[in-house]
């Protein structure tokens, strides 16, 4: 009995010191920097998502430092997902519905072409389509999300070295100046392009263009939930060929749109594939130094709340539902993980511009 309690204490032992490096701020100098976005992913979300594990761990109980970001935009305090990506992608509010400019549509720089002029790789992979408002904060600069064929022009302008989503019909349709299709143009400026997540996987080297559909790629509840962790990995494992270091933006895009339509099975599942991807990330994170990982949202969708299903729950609990308040977006605070090298220049109360800021600030170094 004497040498199970030994051996048991050893493990916990083992466990709690893996545990608390886990936890052990990282050396500051950043290399590579991962930003995720849970498009509209609240603290009720991820709430609901903790009670669904049973409080088992989650990657955001990995997190080694924790703040808060308020999301307003610059004409309205409930932002929509264009304005708050240009604000978490180049430090700047502007009016909702607008693409990387200023109110007075002054382009401003973004964290991708930032990366890119310091020499370094980039990547944006989301599970909507490339061209959405989430990653067109962070590739292009645009008067509206819906100048979708202008998004894509600007995309294939910055090339970044891995992009992967969906939204094939917006390469397809859209022709360049010699008549040919931006596809076409993708093909004919060295990319690999591929249509499978399996043939993304099979890729070897950048550039990478990977269309899994032709609008946005499929719900977790439908495709399962390890596709984005593993198109993640495989991207990270693409970029960080680069020895200069990379920057790669990971969106969990139908969080938001789970929200929108009341459904907590399908957040359930996207909270589930947004996780695994995340932890992912900081495995990668943990044994690469210099490695920075940023989980954030841009704003809250729905106003997901975790209810006692009895008004008295001074006694047993009785069960507890998901809900959500609205359709729309709120102006609620959304949380946000640090884990990695300076992780802890992130905690505390912040506006989303400050993300950047600091991004840029810790790159600096
Ligand atoms: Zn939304």
């Amino acid at each position: 009995m004497k040498k199970l309690i030994l051996v048991l204490s050893a493990a916990l032992l083992l466990v709690s010191q893996a545990y608390s490096k886990d936890k052990a701020p990282k050396e500051d100098k950043v290399k590579n920097v991962i930003v995720f976005i849970g498009d509209g992913m609240g603290l009720g979300a991820v709430s609901a998502w903790m009670v669904d594990q049973d409080y088992a761990m989650t990657c955001f109980d990995r997190a080694q430092f924790v703040g808060l970001c308020k999301t307003y935009s610059k004409n309205n305090r409930v932002t929509d997902s264009a304005a708050s990506a240009t604000a978490l992608a180049t430090g700047n509010k502007t009016n909702n519905g607008m693409i990387g400019m200023l109110p007075d549509e002054t382009k401003v720089q973004n964290l991708t072409e930032y990366a890119k002029a310091m020499g370094k790789s980039t990547g944006i992979v989301v599970t909507s389509h490339v061209v959405d408002a989430t990653p067109a904060g962070f590739i292009a600069h645009q008067k509206s999300r819906d100048d979708r064929d202008e998004i894509t022009e600007d995309l294939v302008e910055l090339k970044p070295d891995v992009l992967a989503g969906g939204g094939r019909k917006y390469f397809e349709r859209n022709k360049s100046k010699n008549g040919r299709s931006l596809l076409e143009e993708m093909k004919d400026a060295g990319y690999a392009y591929v249509e499978t997540p399996e043939d993304f996987a099979a890729t070897s080297k950048t550039p990478v263009l990977a269309l899994f559909a032709d609008g946005s790629y499929s719900m977790a509840i439908d495709h399962g939930t390890d596709c984005l962790s593993d198109v993640t990995s495989h991207a990270i494992d693409l970029l960080d060929d680069d020895k200069n270091g990379f920057f790669l933006m990971v969106e969990g895009s139908h969080i938001d749109h789970a929200a929108h339509a009341g459904n907590a099975e399908q957040l359930m599942f996207e909270m589930e594939e947004f996780d695994k991807a995340v932890n992912s990330a900081f495995d990668y994170a943990q044994t690469h130094d210099g490695t920075l990982v940023i989980v954030t949202a841009d704003h809250e969708t729905a106003g997901v709340y975790v209810l006692s299903n009895d008004k008295d729950f001074t006694k047993g609990e009785s069960g507890v539902k998901v809900g959500f308040a609205t359709g729309s977006h709120t102006a609620s605070l959304v949380p946000l993980y640090a884990f990695g090298a300076s992780a802890y220049k992130f905690s505390g109360v912040m506006e989303n511009t400050d993300v950047c800021k600091r991004i840029i600030s810790v790159l600096q170094k």
